[in-house]
């Protein structure tokens, strides 16, 4: 795999892209120009990588649009060395992203052939997270929680219990609620056992979560 200096010109241009829709955290920003999206997508596709749109990666699913990518992870203001979950590491950008700032991540995909391929790619660019899951997303990873920030990449009907229960109190997770149609993000703080803020934050059009491996 190659980082020409075309894709680095895309990336700019992308980035610049991102800042005109609204995005504003420099440490994002910074990210998004480093990493070579194009890896993430099949080579035949590869011009597609800079353009701000999610694009299909197998499976019936897609790798999502960087402005998604973008927005979540500027809302859960990451700090280095913060415990992430991710929920759906798909095509493993998202996860990539989230490494790069520093943070140990923990990441599930539901897919098989995804997890491989992800695992794959992100070893290979020296960007494996602390663990990535081939399971059940809703379940989450009892054994490592709690994390400080919880990231779905994937619609939900509600907020996931029990993901919900393995946020840290003062924690922060951000998720896509509603039907395969029309979603809102959510930014949910857990401000103590069993009390919750919640802001939403306009439409985003996500595939659906959907329980059990397969
Ligand atoms: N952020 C990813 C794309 C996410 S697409 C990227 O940038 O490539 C949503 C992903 O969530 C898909 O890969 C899908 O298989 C996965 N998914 C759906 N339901 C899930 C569940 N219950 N647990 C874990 N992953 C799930």
């Amino acid at each position: 795999m190659k980082d020409s200096n075309k894709h680095k010109g895309l990336r700019k241009k992308l980035v610049l892209e991102l800042l005109n829709k609204g995005i504003r955290d420099e440490k994002v920003l910074n990210v998004i120009n480093l990493i070579p999206r194009h890896f993430f997508l099949d080579k035949d596709f590869e011009n597609f990588a800079y353009i701000d749109k999610p694009f299909p990666i197998g499976e019936d699913q897609t790798i999502s649009q960087p402005y998604t990518v973008a927005f979540q992870t500027e809302k859960l203001k990451i700090n280095t060395g913060d415990k992430i979950l991710e929920i759906g590491s798909g095509s493993g950008y998202q996860t990539s992203i989230l490494v790069s700032l520093k943070a140990d991540v923990y990441s599930i995909e539901r897919i098989y052939n995804l997890y491989k391929s992800s695992k794959k790619i992100l070893s290979s660019i020296n960007l494996m997270p602390k663990k990535i899951v081939w399971g059940d997303g809703y379940l989450g990873l009892l054994d490592v929680a709690p994390f400080d920030k919880i990231l779905i990449a994937a619609a939900c009907n509600e907020i996931p219990t029990k993901l919900l229960k393995q946020l840290k109190i003062g924690g922060k997770m951000i998720l896509p609620i509603g039907n395969k149609k029309n979603q809102i993000m959510n930014l949910i703080t857990r401000i103590s056992e069993n009390k919750i803020k919640k802001i939403e934050l306009g439409n985003f059009l996500f595939v659906p979560m959907l329980k059990n491996k397969i």
